[in-house]
């Protein structure tokens, strides 16, 4: 007898995992596991034929692309970085949201900058996205990568601007910087491989629709709040 086919989702922990949870939950599927408190990476859920792997953020896409999991929850930050080859992206989740700037010490004079066509040196972990961003803009960018704590850059003299993302505003505050140009909107997808969606569809279809459905419900719900 052929084993029936399992559905293996990618998540990060963190925000995605956190804001992902109740979206599944409404499609009635519970991790057996609190990864935040396991050091397991394969979380098994209510549903003998789901389970969730825990991987890094930035690994998702290639997990979903290759096959590693059928579907997958990835930053928009993430996804541009990983070019989204390979990966049918059918539902903005509206989760984890924030926004991809440029940010700059607040005695820096951004604007002038750019007039001048000053070259600039940015500094970020995400490269493809500050890349094409100056790039369109018509700028000369040094791009130096980085992989966390972008924004002690400018405060030390390693750069003169980071290209990162900001949700509170909070971080930049501390740090003395402040956003002066806004790059995207960032929230997290849903994302499938589209192999597995053809050979597993009467499992993923259901599942991927739901999810939509409860993103989608999510969504009102919060706009109507934020209008009272
Ligand atoms: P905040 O102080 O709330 O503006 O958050 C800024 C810090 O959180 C920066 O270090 C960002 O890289 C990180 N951050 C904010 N939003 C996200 C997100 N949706 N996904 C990953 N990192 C984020």
């Amino acid at each position: 007898m052929t084993p029936a086919p399992i559905i293996t989702i990618a998540l990060s922990k963190g925000r995605i995992y956190d804001d992902t949870l109740p979206l599944l939950a409404q499609a009635g599927l519970v991790p057996a596991i609190d990864p935040e408190r396991s050091r397991k990476l394969i979380i098994p859920t209510n549903r003998p034929d789901v389970r969730l792997v825990i991987v890094r953020a930035t690994d998702v896409p290639t997990y979903v692309q290759f096959g590693g999991a059928d579907l997958g929850v990835a930053g928009k930050d993430v996804l541009d970085e990983h070019g989204g080859d390979g990966l049918y992206q059918p539902v903005d989740l509206d989760i984890a949201r924030c926004r991809m700037v440029v940010a700059a010490r607040s005695d820096f004079d951004y604007p002038a900058a750019v007039a001048q066509r000053r070259r600039l040196r940015a500094a970020t972990k995400f490269e493809r996205t500050a890349r094409e961003h100056f790039a369109a803009k018509g700028l000369h960018v040094d791009l130096i990568k980085l992989y966390g704590s972008m924004e002690l850059a400018p405060l030390t003299g390693l750069a003169d601007v980071i290209v990162d993302l900001v949700d509170t505003g909070n971080t930049l505050k501390a740090n003395n910087l402040v956003a002066v140009e806004e790059i995207s909107l960032v929230s997290a997808r849903l994302i499938v491989n589209p192999a597995a969606l053809r050979l597993k569809r009467a499992l993923l279809r259901p599942l991927i629709d739901t999810v939509a459905q409860a993103a989608a419900t999510a969504r009102a719900r919060r706009l109507e709040a934020a209008h009272g």
